[in-house]
């Protein structure tokens, strides 16, 4: 099923004037035709529009900061934003070589707790006597401090109580003002989390891991383990893993992500200032990648070993695709049967609902509508419109780090992959490094595409297509199923996992399978559906 332009016109007629002309350019049907199908991204919502985005809290400790393991993170605020920010991306991380287990804190939640006097009076002495607290209980490596919407109203100055506590016990104290009204999403909290990392912790380490073609994992929140999935994978082929941003990855490993030969990068809305900002200030090259999908695994794992040039590094590759496509394919296969031509509507946030799209065509599916919560136009049509992108009150909200090349570690990019000038440029022609084309060239004609989709577009998209699976963020979850669609909740999977890597395929297919095919779904009648019950 399919929506045309006058579908689409019947859709947004129920807006005001000026709200349906700000939806309209967050909505594409896409059309190959068109040389270059422009969206609108990264703009605020509409006050009174039910979105689902996040805070830039959010995105600054829930993401981007929290699932490093080896670092207390303390929410400075009230009980709530704590609470709400705690365990809920199921980010795993377990104990190895340079984190014993006792300098694990991902499953505590430490917050100031602020209360009525704290607002009043200013809650800097509250903080300051809690990282005491912390670092006597915990001694941990080192602290961050995330500030909430009403530390930044009574103006705490977090970064003095950091710097202060910092000289009191001689461990590294980050403050992040990432209060949550700032910037129009999660996004500006990644992006403020990624300056402070790579300002004050990346580049201070000595100690690059061991090992042959050392690469660094950018944008993986090993949710679910898909990181431990993909680790392994590389392991296999004979890649050495210095460092993963931030899943499972510890305060010790980012300090030394600056000694490595390639930055891998995931999630690319999340995570791609960082990948920039080291190629500006060390020179060191990164290449998109993506682990979600079997057939995109193995385009990844080859496009990765042509980065080294390397014949015996090639050779591998390919014995360890035709050993997993030995135990993959025919599972995929049994499940392709059961999902051939079924159809998916995908609202996710950074690059999930570009990656899940492969995932779901190994599986002979597609996803008719894909949109994000919180994506720049980058991510949809390709970072060559950046230099096209206007910035607003909003951006400039957020600082920019201007770099330069570090005066000693700085080297070319072809030096960190021992090529020379010639092959790297060879090379880059026909694999993503340093690009990503975004998700719009991946997406079929007459799909929809959608930008920071409300409470409204959700159910009469879904009414309108029919999607046989809705694949969601944790809020709109709940739309599905009050709707009688089956759904993946993808940004933490709630209790399962990995989807990554050839065996995050497996299950990823099972649990669809066994979604689309249960009955449950069509049992269930809304009371207000059942013709019987009264206003
Ligand atoms: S918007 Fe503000 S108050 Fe709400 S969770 Fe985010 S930081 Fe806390």
């Amino acid at each position: 099923m399919a929506i045309t332009e006058k579908g689409m016109e019947d859709l947004l007629a129920t807006y005001p004037d000026t709200v349906k002309k700000n939806r309209k350019k967050h909505l594409l049907i896409k059309n190959s035709a068109e040389a270059c199908q422009q969206i609108e991204a990264n703009t605020r919502t509409i006050p009174g529009i039910i979105s689902q985005r996040g805070c830039c809290f959010a995105g600054c400790k829930g993401v981007v900061v929290g699932p490093i393991k080896d670092m207390v993170h303390i929410v400075h605020g009230p009980v709530g934003c704590a609470y709400y920010s705690w365990g809920t991306r199921r980010n795993k991380a377990r104990a190895d070589d340079t984190t014993p287990k006792e300098n694990i804190y991902s499953t505590l939640c430490f917050t100031t707790d602020m209360q009525e006097p704290d607002i009043v009076f200013g809650g800097e002495k509250k903080l300051s006597r809690m990282i005491d607290e912390v670092v006597e209980m915990f001694h941990p490596r080192a602290i961050t401090i995330s500030a909430t919407c009403p530390v930044g109203l009574i103006g705490d100055d977090i970064g003095a109580v950091a710097r202060a506590a910092q000289e009191r016990h001689g461990i590294q104290v980050l403050a992040f003002n990432c209060e949550g009204y700032k910037g129009v999403s999660q996004s500006a909290g990644h992006h403020i989390a990624n300056n402070n990392i790579m300002e004050h912790v990346i580049g201070k380490g000595t100690q690059r891991k061991p090992g042959d073609y050392v690469i660094n994992i950018l944008g993986e929140y090993n949710i679910g383990g898909d990181g431990w999935e993909i680790e392994r994978i590389l392991k296999d082929i004979g890649y050495t893993v210095n460092g993963i941003m931030t899943g499972d990855s510890s305060y010790v490993d980012i300090r030394n992500l600056h000694l490595a030969d390639l930055n891998l990068v995931q999630c690319h809305r999340s995570i791609n200032y960082i990948a920039e900002m080291m190629e500006t200030k060390y020179g060191m090259p990164w290449l998109k990648v993506n682990f979600i999908g079997v057939d995109a695994t193995c385009k990844t794992l080859r496009e990765l070993a042509r980065c080294f040039n390397d014949e015996a590094l090639i050779g591998r590759t390919e014995e360890v695709i035709a050993r997993e496509l030995a135990i993959v394919e025919p599972v995929i296969e049994h499940y392709r049967k059961i999902l051939n031509g079924k159809t998916a509507f995908g609202f996710v946030g950074g690059s999930r609902s570009h990656h899940y799209q492969h995932l779901l065509r190994d599986l002979g599916m597609e996803m008719i509508v894909a949109g994000y919560e919180f994506a720049h136009r980058d991510d949809y049509e390709g970072r060559q419109v950046i230099p096209t992108i206007k910035s607003d009150a909003d951006s400039r909200n957020i600082p920019e780090l201007h770099l330069k090349p570090d005066e000693e570690l700085y080297q070319d990019a072809h030096v960190y992959l021992n090529l020379t000038k010639e092959k790297f440029e060879e090379i880059k022609k026909n694999v993503p490094l340093g690009h990503y084309e975004g998700m719009n060239p991946d997406m079929k004609d007459g799909e929809v595409i959608i930008d920071d989709i409300n409470h409204y577009e959700f159910e009469e998209l879904v009414r309108k297509l029919k999607p046989d699976l809705i694949l969601t963020g944790v809020r709109d979850k709940y739309i599905a199923h009050k709707l009688g669609v089956p759904s993946r909740q993808l940004h933490s999977y709630d209790y399962t996992g990995p989807y990554a890597g050839f065996n995050g395929a497996m299950t990823f297919a099972r649990e669809v399978a066994n979604a689309v095919t249960t009955p449950a779904w069509k049992l269930v009648t809304a009371p207000w559906e059942d013709g019987k019950s009264k206003e």
